[in-house]
């Protein structure tokens, strides 16, 4: 087993996934949380929930606001967030809530944060699958950084790794994984319960933005009620 391993923690569906393989994988964990200036913070405080409930031995909240810039309805408030009434409606191509560099910088921190605390383990809820709208999703763009950070920080390509343990599941294999990564479905409804995913900030899912229509596909292709479902008004 792996000492220790420091995931980036959104607090969505998919990095608390990628929580719970580090969970199964390593003896301590940590994690680390970007307050980018996203219009919301729900899911600020979903991760700090998940965080407690996974028991990380230290989570830190790195606040960069005002630094990226973007036409991303996600940091820009002039921009409107596009709703779709159908998964097929989405527009393929970069999703319009893209936001450059945004994933280079969130591994450039967390690589800082991880010489800190003695981690060479990265956990990252990156998804080609789902997102190939985003070129910082895929693994040929981690195999990259993983490099770079290596090479910046030791003067190695291998002194850091980057897990991205989700990166060719689909959201409904991911689900069934995270099911199984927990000790039983009560803990799996408890945990995915407090994740947030919604673009627009709306507690339990607008169920119209694209990371809700993502989120609600893959739990009805699992056969599985999300338990965020309740909370939906
Ligand atoms: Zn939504």
């Amino acid at each position: 087993m792996k000492k220790k391993g420091l995931v980036i923690l959104s607090g969505g569906q998919d990095s608390t996934t990628v929580a719970l393989f580090a969970r199964s994988e390593c003896k301590e964990l940590h994690g680390i949380t970007y307050d980018y200036g996203q219009k919301h913070k729900t899911e600020i405080n979903s991760a700090k929930r998940i965080a407690k409930f996974l028991k990380f031995k230290t989570h830190v909240i790195i606040k960069i606001p005002n630094i990226l810039k973007s036409t991303s309805p996600l940091i820009n408030k002039k921009k409107k967030l596009e709703k779709y009434d159908s998964y097929n409606e989405i527009i393929k191509g970069i999703e319009p809530t893209f936001i450059p560099s945004r994933n280079i910088l969130f591994l450039t921190i967390a690589s800082n944060q991880a010489v800190l605390i003695e981690c060479k383990t990265i956990y990252m809820g990156v998804c080609e699958e789902d997102y190939g709208g985003y070129p910082d999703c895929r693994r040929i763009f981690i195999d990259s950084m993983e490099n770079s950070l290596g090479l910046g920080i030791s003067g190695s390509k291998k002194y850091i790794k980057i897990k991205t343990p989700l990166m060719k599941l689909t959201k409904m294999e991911s689900i069934k994984i995270a099911i199984k990564k927990c000790k039983n479905m009560e803990e799996f409804n408890k945990i995915f319960k407090e994740t947030h995913t919604c673009y627009d900030g709306i507690k339990g899912g607008c169920g119209k933005c694209h990371a809700c229509m993502l989120r609600d596909r893959g739990f009805k292709e699992a056969g599985i009620n999300d338990p965020i479902w309740i909370l939906r008004k």
